[in-house]
C-alpha cells in the first residue's frame, strides 16, 4: 500500500516540527545534516519517511552547555563558572537529538505554563507552596496547556 498525499503532508509537517525544536543553528544547517545522514545511510533516493527517520537521529551541539556536557553553574563578571554536574538538557552528551529536544520542549512549555498559573493565582502566602497549592497549579497549568497547545495523549 502506497503512502497517500495526506501521509506525506503529515510527514513534512512532522519534519518541520523536529527542525524547529532542534538545536540546529538554522533550518538550512538542519537540512544539510539530514541530507548528509541519508548519504551515510546509503539512501540514494530517500523517501519522505527516510527524511523523517534521519531528522529524528541527527544531533546538534547543545546550546545549554555549548557542547561541554557539563552544567554551567552561573556567571562571575560575565564569565561562565563551573563546570557543575551533567548538563540535564543533553544528559552530558554535549549534543541533542530529537528525543532530547522533545523532552526539553515539553519541560519548557510546562515551566512557562506553571509560571503563568502561579501568576494568575497571585502571590503565595507562604514561602513554600504546600501540596494542595502545587496540585492546583498543575491543574491550572494543564488546563492552560490544553487551551494553548491542544490536548496531548
Ligand atoms: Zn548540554
Amino acid at each position: 500500500m502506497g503512502k497517500t498525499s495526506k501521509d506525506i503532508r503529515k510527514m513534512r509537517e512532522e519534519y518541520k516540527a523536529i527542525r524547529s525544536r532542534s538545536q540546529a543553528p538554522s533550518p538550512a544547517a538542519f537540512d544539510a545534516k539530514v541530507k548528509a545522514a541519508l548519504v551515510t545511510l546509503g539512501k540514494k533516493n530517500p523517501t519522505p519517511a527516510d527524511f523523517l527517520d534521519a531528522a529524528k537521529v541527527v544531533r546538534f551541539l547543545c546550546k545549554r552547555c555549548a557542547g561541554t556536557g557539563r552544567f554551567v553553574t552561573g556567571t562571575l563578571n560575565g564569565v561562565p563558572t563551573g563546570p557543575g554536574g551533567i548538563c540535564y538538557r543533553c544528559n552530558g552528551y554535549g549534543s541533542q537529538d530529537d528525543a532530547d529536544a522533545r523532552r526539553n520542549f515539553g519541560a519548557d512549555n510546562h515551566a512557562i505554563v506553571r509560571g503563568v498559573a502561579a501568576m494568575l493565582r497571585g502571590p503565595a502566602t507562604e514561602p513554600d507552596l504546600d501540596k494542595q497549592e502545587q496540585d492546583a497549579d498543575d491543574q491550572a497549568a494543564a488546563a492552560f496547556e490544553e487551551r494553548s497547545y491542544g490536548r496531548r495523549d
